[in-house]
């Protein structure tokens, strides 16, 4: 049984059927499929980690992004348009530097551009009048965009067709306990009882805890917001990144027209998937301090969605205290990227009851041993962590 309708339940349960030839699989979703993050994220795959365990997992996870149309047999729009994030600072460029070596010693792409390259590039970008002066960029030309709700339908019809049963409008609300395992979920249409349970529900993780009757996960539910003007004609063909005092950005071209865009979370704890308007401001003003032209498109609608972020902005693939209960969450604002990977290591998991060496870092108990992977190195403070 998993619970969670959205990317990773998914992609678990196709993972499951497909290559654990497993298809006594249920996934339950409260609302409907991909109504959660996996239909309002800003749509970026990207493998620019370079932690130990980060850094082959989300290599492993941009390798099965190059091939999931084909696996699935369904578009999801794959697009390989390059990430480009730029940097303003001497020591922004060292530590982008640092990360992309590491990247290219552990056979991965990644380039630096020097100014006239990034001119040449990207000439919409303010080279003369930017508040923070642009230095140069680092970009990972295999990185891009993919679309979204495809993504989701995509592993849907591919699990339903392996013999997983999808069930949409079914919430978890209870567990039926006997000792340390679980045995059956209590949820909106009735008792149903279940071997193994596999959690994949993003920011109401820490919600689904308590009802397990579990204490003390290392986790906060925090709002991120995401912004979309009206369609335009192409005029941005990469994904662009930056961070400027403190302060996070990522815009991209949707292949509809418009201009995708985001920035920080909202900065408080919450379980609404609404966000506060002083944000949407701060965001366009983060877009029109490098791209001034675009003061002239319309936004068109902005929405928010519920993160789960960790302590050091690494997630968990793992068991749990419980004897056939395991955890997916803590993937902060970067999950959509690690779709095929999540659902692959987590399914493996599930099936085979012990994690594969890629994910054997992503454990519950890494704050107790003292072995963070803090990739920012900006500590315990979760809504640091993007
Ligand atoms: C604005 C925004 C921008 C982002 N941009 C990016 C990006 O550019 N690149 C990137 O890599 N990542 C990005 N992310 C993060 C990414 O979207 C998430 O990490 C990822 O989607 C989480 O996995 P999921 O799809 O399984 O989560 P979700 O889609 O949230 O799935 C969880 C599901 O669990 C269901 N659920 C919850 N409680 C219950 C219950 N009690 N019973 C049954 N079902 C339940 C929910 O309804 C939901 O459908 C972004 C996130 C946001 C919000």
């Amino acid at each position: 049984m998993i619970v969670g309708g959205g990317l990773h339940g998914l992609a678990t349960a196709y993972y499951l059927a497909k290559t654990h030839e497993n298809s006594d699989v249920a996934v339950l979703e409260r609302n409907w499929i991909g109504g959660g993050n996996a239909g309002r994220n800003t749509t970026i795959v990207r493998s620019d980690y370079h932690l130990p365990g980060n850094r082959e997992f989300f290599e492993h996870s941009l390798e099965l992004w190059e091939n999931l149309s084909h696996e699935l047999n369904y578009n999801v729009m794959f697009s390989q348009r390059g990430y480009v994030s730029l940097v303003h600072s001497p020591s922004s460029e060292d530590e982008r530097a640092r990360a992309f070596n590491i990247m290219r010693m552990t056979g991965s792409d990644g380039e630096y551009w020097p100014l006239q390259r990034v001119r040449k590039e990207i000439p919409l970008l303010d080279f003369e009048r930017a508040r923070f002066p642009i230095h140069g960029a680092f970009c990972q030309p295999r990185a891009g965009t993919a679309r979204h709700d495809a993504v989701v339908w995509g592993y849907a019809r591919a699990a339903s067709a392996l013999g997983v049963d999808i069930i949409q409008n079914c919430e978890a609300l209870g567990f039926e306990r006997d000792g340390c395992s679980v045995d059956a979920v209590m949820t909106s249409r009735g008792r149903i009882g279940l071997n193994k349970l596999g959690l994949s529900v993003a920011g109401s993780t820490s919600r689904l805890w308590e009802m397990l009757g579990l204490h003390d996960l290392p986790l906060e539910s925090h709002l991120l917001q995401a912004f979309v003007t009206e369609p335009v004609k192409p005029i941005l063909n990469h994904v662009i990144a930056f961070i400027v005092g403190g302060q996070d950005f990522y815009i991209n071209q949707s292949d509809k027209g418009g201009l995708v865009f985001g920035g920080d979370l909202d900065g408080y704890k919450s379980y609404r998937q609404r966000g506060k308007p002083g944000v949407a401001a701060d965001t366009a003003a983060s877009a029109l301090s490098i791209l001034p032209s675009f003061a002239r498109a319309q936004m068109l609608r902005g929405w928010a969605g519920l993160c789960d972020m960790t302590m050091d902005g690494s997630p968990f693939i793992c068991d749990t205290p419980l004897d056939n209960v395991y955890l997916n969450a803590g993937w902060n604002y970067g999950g959509f990227k690690a779709t095929p990977a999540a659902g692959t290591f987590f399914a493996d998991l599930i099936q085979n009851r012990r994690p594969s060496d890629v994910i054997s870092r992503f454990r519950l108990d890494r704050f107790a041993r003292g072995h963070c992977i803090d990739e920012h190195g900006l500590g315990p403070i979760p809504k640091a962590h993007g």
